[in-house]
């Protein structure tokens, strides 16, 4: 009896139609915010699923009531909806994180860039004349007055301007090199490949450890095209070592009419000592010892956005503004707009530390970042529980994007260890950084020395970090609960 009448209310189940769902007051909310293709395509999947199921009879009557099934499909529209494109906190220590988009911009150039994406904008036309103008005039006061180079060109990143460069003044000449400096970035930026792809031919010269200014001279031929000198900034050679300066190995190409190409990586426009960090050579060096065009990053230590600057004599930008490669490689006008801000802020160099951003962070002091570690431990150890230590540890960061690679920036991190036997400590860590990981604006950190480190050096939104310590502690009861 009790299992014929179980059968019939199974059997009595039917779904909602989806018309009758489409108008149920709990779909207004969904249909005003998604609209009516996204909400009829998100409760066709729905109802197809349930279908079989419902037909079994494995489901309730509630479970197929208009609110519950509005209630999952607004959770599926909100997934599909929300952007991939993500905010985290970078608590890894490295602060020019290129996975992590390297460096964060000042207002300036975040205003910059809503102007120039809001309204029409002077990008290629010369208010002065009324002509039609060139988007790298924009910046080239500015460059001019900062470097004292003659001109400037912007390309995509600093790998399309070596690209750019080398095509230019070097194809289907020679292209000499010291071995020491035919480096990898990462990403499969190599300089022999790239120089392939320039149609330069590479001519390397000297040792992996020891290049003189002999073994340039006697490779010098009339086949050469222009002489290049790499900074390695993401390894260093240290012991018995001997590389040519820019001043000399200029001397030496002008000495034979060639031109000497200097790719900087980070170029710096400051003396970063100043601020208590290595120091990277910097553009205005270069250019002063004699490098004809130097190439360099907008977004490692110059602060800006993704771009890459070309600089130097002004019949060699001319020459290189006019590769047709130029235009596949040219920026957009909201990098020129973020990029102007951002150099225009280097006109004032004793407020640099406080306006640019990524220098503000990679000149932090270690004492205010140890406060912090000092105010925030204790909201982060009390949603932890017994199995887990926090403390305040001071720890070394990084630079990053392959400047100073050896540079340690000293910093203070917050130390997360389980009180567990080592054998399960791994599973432990690897569990809290997925947590972590799977917050609405994910933390990330690293793991090391069996714990794991968040660096607070660049940890600006403390309130935002705090506010989601209780759905960590959730996160982590979750999976606790088998
Ligand atoms: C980083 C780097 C590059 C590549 O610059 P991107 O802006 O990442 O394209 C090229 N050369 C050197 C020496 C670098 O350090």
């Amino acid at each position: 009896m009790t299992s014929q009448a179980a059968e019939v209310r199974r059997s009595s189940l039917r779904l909602p139609s989806i018309d009758r769902l489409l108008r149920s007051p709990a779909c207004g909310p969904l249909l005003d915010r998604y609209g009516r293709e996204a909400v009829l395509g998100t409760l066709r999947e729905l109802l197809d699923e349930l279908r079989e199921p419902a037909r079994l009879g494995q489901l309730s009557a509630p479970e197929l009531s208009e609110e519950v099934l509005a209630g999952r499909a607004g959770e599926r529209l909100a997934n599909q909806h929300r952007s991939r494109v993500r905010r985290v906190f970078n608590l890894t220590g490295t602060v020019l994180h290129t996975n992590l988009g390297r460096a964060l911009l000042p207002d300036e150039a975040i205003d910059a860039i809503t102007l120039a994406a809001r309204y029409p904008l002077n990008l290629e036309f010369d208010l002065a004349t009324g002509k039609r103008g060139d988007r790298d005039d924009l910046i080239e006061g500015l460059i001019r007055e900062l470097t004292g180079a003659e001109a400037v060109t912007v390309v995509n990143n600093n790998a399309a301007a070596v690209l750019l460069a080398l095509n230019s003044l070097g194809a289907r000449k020679e292209g000499i090199i010291s071995r020491g400096e035919l480096i990898e970035i990462g990403g499969a930026f190599r300089i022999p490949d790239i120089m392939a792809r320039a149609g330069v031919k590479l001519h390397e010269v000297g040792t992996t450890n020891r290049t003189h200014a002999k073994d340039y001279e006697a490779a010098i031929n009339p086949r050469s095209g222009l002489l290049m000198r790499v900074h390695t900034s993401n390894y260093s050679v240290q012991g018995f070592t001997k590389s040519v300066a820019t001043a000399e190995l200029a001397a030496i190409a002008h000495e034979h009419g060639l031109p000497l190409l200097e790719d900087l990586g980070s170029g710096s426009l400051v003396d970063l000592s100043r601020w208590g960090l290595p120091k990277e050579p910097t553009v205005q060096e270069a250019l002063r010892d004699g490098a004809d065009i130097v190439t360099f990053s907008g977004d490692k230590l110059l602060g800006g956005p993704q771009s890459g600057l070309i600089v130097g004599h002004k019949d060699l930008i001319a020459k290189i503004k006019k590769n047709p490669l130029k235009r596949a490689l040219r920026v957009d006008k909201l990098t020129l707009a973020a990029l102007e801000a951002v150099l225009n802020l280097y006109r004032d160099p004793d407020r640099l530390a406080e306006r640019l951003t990524s220098l503000r962070l990679l000149s932090r002091p270690q004492q205010d970042i140890r406060l912090q570690a000092k105010r925030v431990a204790p909201a982060l150890a009390a949603v932890l529980d017994e199995s887990w230590q926090v403390c305040v540890s001071d720890a070394l960061g990084m630079i990053g994007s392959g400047a100073q690679p050896v540079a340690r920036l000293p910093s203070a991190a917050l130390c997360i260890r389980p009180q567990q036997p080592k054998r399960l400590r791994g599973r432990s860590l690897r569990r809290l950084e997925e947590a972590l990981r799977g917050l609405p604006i994910p933390v990330l950190g690293r793991i090391a020395e069996d714990a794991l480190w968040l660096d607070l050096r660049q940890l600006d939104d403390e309130a935002g970090f705090l506010a989601q310590l209780p759905q960590l502690q959730q996160a982590l009861q979750q999976e606790q609960a088998p």
